[in-house]
């Protein structure tokens, strides 16, 4: 199930609202768009989850509209 916000900057298509913790595979999903918000709400374009396995992790939309977990540690969603 896909469906689109209307955010600052445009629109935003969900093309999928669940992403995993990138440590221990957990599955999280963002059907009551709490994670969007803190999102939308957080300038740097991520927001940081802490996992019940300890860790700390991103998440993020991507181009697609995709939710996405990443690890903090690894520059791959940052703007070089
Ligand atoms: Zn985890």
């Amino acid at each position: 199930m896909s469906k689109c916000i209307e955010v600052p900057n445009g629109i935003i298509c969900m093309a999928r609202i669940d992403f995993n913790c990138p440590y221990c595979q957990k599955i999280y999903s963002d059907a009551d768009e709490k994670y969007l918000k803190r999102y939308l709400s957080n300038l740097c374009g991520y927001t940081k989850i802490k996992c019940s396995c300890g860790e700390i992790f991103g998440m993020t939309y991507d181009i697609k509209g995709d939710a996405v977990g990443f690890k903090l540690k690894d520059k791959t969603h940052e703007v070089k």
